[in-house]
């Protein structure tokens, strides 16, 4: 079997470029290690950037989103016990899609398979890459029902699997660099069967920590809270969490969190990577699979649409017109974004965190730099550009 393109993994970033290389006629292969009912109830990221919207609406991936997600203007900031309301589009012009990842994947499956005739192998074990650096590469994998182990030749194969995934470890040895932080905390991260308890984003920045809500929909809130690295979520009871959450994310005159059983609690050890340049000879690197953004900013979903936009878009110019341009540039395209918000990532967690680094000096700065958002025209600009992906040109 020859193919122009294998994508290794169904995530929002290997879908997307499945979608595209399907509408512009191509034909390709998604492999995938998990189940379709797995992919689509995986609960994850929330928070869609307009631009990202504006791109998946180009590419005919929007229909559905545009109808069911909500749209944010605002977010909150809690601290000192006071509530800071942060207008953004009003300083920007531009707003927040919340549309949870489960259903940004089950859209983009739909779309890829049942309406663009694309092929996913669900299910896949033990995926390898082979001679990337020439003109054929191939794909193989240990195929679920037989165990036997398929080969699929191509001309090029799109690393979209995650943090998780292989292709990252397959840019040849010497020829990438792999830059990582450690930021030294870790986050509860809990999905609450609850509604939110304000419409709109809000951030605890407290002394005990940070804690910050996310709406999802109405009957689901994502909650964070800080902890320590490498915390056991058994050490976070029902009562504890809630406590918690009404400690930090408490403020003169703001309701309380609406309670509501857990049904996610897992530990996030904050950290980022990323890795340089995106591509090995015929592999390209997508999404988690090249970069991981700690949560954050809420950017890691972004920036995997962003790349798989770039990849799909020059993939299809390539193998239909012969136009190479799109791939030469785009690991150092996509790199300028990715760069971008990590900074924005570190300087945002010290926004969160630095009040409960116990460390005077620290908490008297991160006041500071919470105090300028609300009283400086220009500050509070920058902010709204870099938290909404707006900022110049990438
Ligand atoms: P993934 O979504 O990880 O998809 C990779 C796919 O590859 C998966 O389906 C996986 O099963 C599959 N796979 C793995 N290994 C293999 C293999 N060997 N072979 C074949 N397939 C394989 N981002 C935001 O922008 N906003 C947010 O609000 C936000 N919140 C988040 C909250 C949490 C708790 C977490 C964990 C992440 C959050 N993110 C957020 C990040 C966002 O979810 C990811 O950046 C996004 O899922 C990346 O998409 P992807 O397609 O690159 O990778």
């Amino acid at each position: 079997q020859h193919l122009p393109v294998v994508v290794v993994g169904a995530g929002p970033a290997g879908l997307t470029v499945g979608a595209i290389l399907r509408a512009a006629g191509l034909d390709c292969l998604v492999l995938e290690t998990e189940t379709r009912e797995f992919i689509e109830r995986r609960p994850r990221a929330g928070v869609i950037e307009e631009w990202a919207v504006r791109g998946l609406e180009r590419r005919g991936l929007a229909a559905n989103l545009l109808v069911r997600a909500e749209l944010h203007t605002a977010c909150e900031f809690r601290f000192d016990g006071k509530r800071y309301r942060f207008a953004y589009r009003e300083l920007s012009g531009s707003h927040h899609w919340v549309y949870p990842q489960p259903l940004l994947v089950t859209d983009l499956v739909r779309e890829y398979v049942d309406v663009r005739g694309g092929r996913i192998r669900f299910g896949v074990r033990d995926v390898r890459l082979h001679d990337l650096d020439g003109d054929r590469p191939s794909v193989s994998y240990l195929c679920p029902e037989s165990g036997r182990r398929e080969v699929v030749s191509c001309e090029f194969v799109a690393g979209c699997d995650g943090a998780r995934g292989v292709t990252r470890t397959s840019v040849a040895a010497g020829r990438a660099r792999v830059a990582r932080h450690d930021y030294g905390i870790g986050w509860l991260a809990l999905l609450a069967e609850a509604p939110p308890s304000a419409d709109c984003v809000l951030f605890g920045c407290h002394p005990d920590g940070f804690a910050g809500q996310m709406p999802r929909s109405p009957g689901v809130t994502r909650y964070y809270l800080q902890c320590p690295p490498g915390d056991d979520p058994e050490n976070w009871p029902h009562e504890r969490v809630w406590a918690a959450l009404r400690r930090r994310l408490g403020a003169a005159g703001a309701a309380p969190p609406v309670e509501g059983r857990l049904i996610e609690k897992r530990v996030l050890d904050m950290h980022d990577y990323v890795t340089e340049p995106m591509a090995s000879g015929r592999l390209f690197l997508a999404g988690d699979a090249a970069h991981l953004v700690a949560p954050i900013a809420a950017k890691g979903l972004n920036l995997a649409l962003h790349d798989a936009f770039l990849l799909g878009d020059s993939l299809a110019a390539r193998l239909t017109a012969g136009d190479d341009s799109g791939l030469t540039g785009y690991s150092a395209e996509c790199l300028r974004r990715v760069w971008d918000y990590q900074e924005f990532s570190q300087w945002l967690s010290e926004l969160y965190h630095g009040s409960a680094a116990g460390d005077p000096f620290r908490a008297g700065t991160t006041l500071a730099r919470l105090r300028r958002l609300f009283t400086s025209p220009t500050a509070a600009a920058s902010f709204a550009e870099q938290y909404l992906g707006t900022a110049a040109r990438y």
